[in-house]
């Protein structure tokens, strides 16, 4: 299955929780899930008695999937890349999907989500270490630059975008210079670093190894 381009708001109703695809709208009043907090459909209301283990490991990898946009294939990569580094395979999984280059794009503010985030590195706007990079999947290690080409600088709607994320305030394992429309990759986050709404990881990994 290929990546979702439906409307997102209904992804977050279907998954019971804010899953933060909107930008803005996500923090407003008008955010849908604050008004309809149940499953889009004519049996949206309808509470699905007594789901098993199965569907609960699967709704919690598709959550995550769907937070971070990616597509199933790519998703069983990366806990495969997650199972074979040391560690807890839950949190290498995180933190890798952490990496992809669309994800940091977004929490250095230069763009409100990262479906917005993953259109402007299609669009060939971001340079990493000197170089543009055009795929959003590109995994990024500590000490790599971010910023955006010289050619695109004036783009009026990443500035604002930073004004915004600004307000809301950096993770600490990025370092941004928002006048210089640049940032800093400087460390892996740890497990209570990441502000993702709440993902049980655990349950991706049981899911994958069942
Ligand atoms: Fe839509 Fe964002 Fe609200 Fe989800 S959190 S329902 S994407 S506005």
């Amino acid at each position: 299955m290929g990546r979702y381009t439906g409307p997102v708001c209904r992804l977050c109703r279907r998954e019971g929780m804010k899953l933060y695809l909107k930008g803005e709208k996500c923090y407003s009043p008008s955010c849908p899930f604050e008004k309809r907090p149940f499953p889009p459909g004519q049996h949206g209301r309808n509470v699905r008695s007594r789901p098993t283990d199965y569907w609960i490991r699967l709704r919690e990898k598709q959550r995550a999937r769907k937070i971070y946009g990616v597509s199933e294939k790519q998703f069983k990569k990366y806990y495969e890349m997650a199972d074979r580094i040391k560690g807890v395979t839950g949190e290498n999984l995180l933190v890798i999907l952490e990496r992809r280059l669309d994800n940091v794009v977004y929490r250095m503010g230069f763009a409100v989500s990262r479906k917005q985030a993953r259109q402007l590195v299609t669009h060939r706007h971001f340079k990493v270490n000197g170089r543009v990079v055009d795929k959003p999947s590109y995994l990024l290690k500590p000490g790599d630059i971010v910023e955006i080409k010289d050619e695109s600088k004036d783009m009026e709607l990443v500035r604002e975008n930073l004004e915004s994320t600004k307000e809301r305030g950096f993770p600490h394992w990025v370092e941004v210079e928002p006048e210089a429309l640049k940032g800093k990759f400087v460390s892996y986050p740890a497990r209570e670093d990441l502000r993702t709404p709440e993902i049980r990881e655990q349950l991706i990994v049981e899911f994958y190894s069942r």
